[in-house]
């Protein structure tokens, strides 16, 4: 590569929505976690530097479709809609989406939340599925998963259904909730690329099979997760 000849390397921007603990968040005025580090070393085996632009969670599929953001790496779900909007690449991950309920709610399982109030981040698939599953009147969305999660803590919501990562962060940081054991709904991990853009597919997908094999991927992960 000619990279190092030049010392300013061509940028690999990457936007997300830094409010999603451990694949994305704040440590002070940087961004890091999983998916910032996962991403960095995908851009180096690119010969390129990342760049993070932080948006909201809505607005990372149409910074990807008008080529502001070259990637969107935001533990996002690959589902028929948004591939209908963008290219994903390989699933790198697999998450649940989970309900938070308060320590001395009635609600057990999924089919418990016909009625009540469900907080939801805007845009996620949590907000996708339970208005699917339970009407539009009955969900709540929020703009960042932590403040629904302060909803619930408040009461003013009955449930909030959320990524499971995410969600051990929240409950860790508010008292008086937990996790249900039945989970709602499994999915699956991936990166946005603008439609068309084949070459970049191909180039991120040899990148994360390479940092698949070598131990890498595992070797965040595991400094972000540790059960
Ligand atoms: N996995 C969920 C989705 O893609 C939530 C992602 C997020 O909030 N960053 O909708």
């Amino acid at each position: 590569s000619d990279s190092a000849k030049s010392d300013k390397k061509e940028k690999l921007v990457m936007a997300t929505n830094a409010e999603f603990p451990p694949f994305e968040y704040y440590d002070g005025d940087e961004v890091v976690g999983i998916d910032a580090e996962f991403a960095a070393a995908i851009a180096d085996k690119l010969g390129m530097d990342l760049k993070i632009e932080d948006m909201a969670f809505d607005s990372i599929i149409p910074a990807v479709q008008s080529g502001k953001a070259d990637i969107g790496a935001a533990g996002m779900t690959v589902t028929e809609d948004r591939a209908t909007q963008v290219d994903f690449s390989d699933s790198y991950y697999t998450g649940v989406q989970v309900i938070i309920v308060t320590d001395d709610s009635d609600i057990t399982e999924p089919d418990d939340l016909k009625g009540k109030k469900i907080g939801v981040q805007q845009g996620t698939t949590g907000d996708i599925y339970s208005t699917d599953d339970f009407g539009d009147d009955n969900v709540e969305r929020f703009n960042k998963g932590m403040e629904a999660v302060q909803a619930l803590q408040q009461g003013k919501i009955d449930a909030v259904i959320i990524d499971n990562q995410p969600a051990k962060t929240f409950v860790e940081e508010n008292e008086g909730l937990k996790i249900l054991e039945t989970s709602y709904v499994e999915e699956d991990y991936a990166l946005a690329i603008k439609k068309g853009n084949d070459d970049l597919v191909k180039k991120v997908n040899d990148a994360i099979k390479e940092l698949k094999e070598d131990g890498t991927f595992d070797k965040i992960v595991a400094k972000y997760i540790t059960d």
